[in-house]
């Protein structure tokens, strides 16, 4: 079967009010409002109570409010988070009065930002923040060091400051905190 095309008339033939037309539609794109998001320099603000990735975070004291318990460790789904405990409480290596963790790390590349280690942390001490993009040029960068964890999660307000209340009963006691 032929499929019988109509022929163009003069004005299309000349192709302007096509290219008319055209222009008339980039133009109004052009004065339009600006949505496109300049990421990364741009991000989304995400609402509050965003799981994104897990950080540590210091008490008031600016003390490191873990105590190496390694119950987020236990319930980790992924197995990304990896605990190193000082010793018992009260041992020279401890040095406090509760086991501060000797190294924390958290694998981002392995965490699925469930939320699980912050539901099941009996100190507060780990919570998920608003990060949701982490980048790196290694897989070592990735893996997120005690230090870093407690730079990014930054001092969480507490009512009860335990930490405070023992190092006061320490320092009562005559026992080096
Ligand atoms: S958010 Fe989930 S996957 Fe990530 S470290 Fe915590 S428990 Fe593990
Ligand atoms: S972050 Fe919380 S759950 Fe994990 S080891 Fe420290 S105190 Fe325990």
């Amino acid at each position: 079967m032929i499929v019988k095309r109509d022929k163009l008339n003069f004005w299309e033939r000349l192709y302007l009010p096509a290219i008319i037309g055209g222009f008339k539609v980039t133009l109004r794109h052009f004065f339009k409002k600006k949505i496109t998001m300049q990421y990364p320099e741009e991000k989304w603000v995400v609402p509050p109570g965003y799981r994104g990735a897990p950080y540590l975070v210091k008490d008031q004291e600016d003390r490191t409010k873990c105590v190496s318990c390694q119950l987020c460790e236990f319930v980790c789904p992924p197995k990304a988070i990896r605990i190193t405990p000082p010793g018992p409480a009260g041992s020279p290596e401890a040095g406090n009065v509760e086991k501060a963790p000797k190294e924390f790390e958290i694998n981002m590349l392995r965490c699925i930002f469930c939320g699980f280690c912050q539901e099941v942390c009996p100190e507060e001490a780990i919570f998920l923040m608003q990060d949701y993009s982490l980048t790196g040029t290694s897989r070592k960068e990735m893996i997120y060091n005690k230090e870093k964890l407690l730079a990014l999660g930054g001092v969480h307000q507490d009512k009860i400051q335990k930490w405070k209340q023992k190092a006061d009963e320490a320092k009562e006691q005559g026992v080096k905190p």
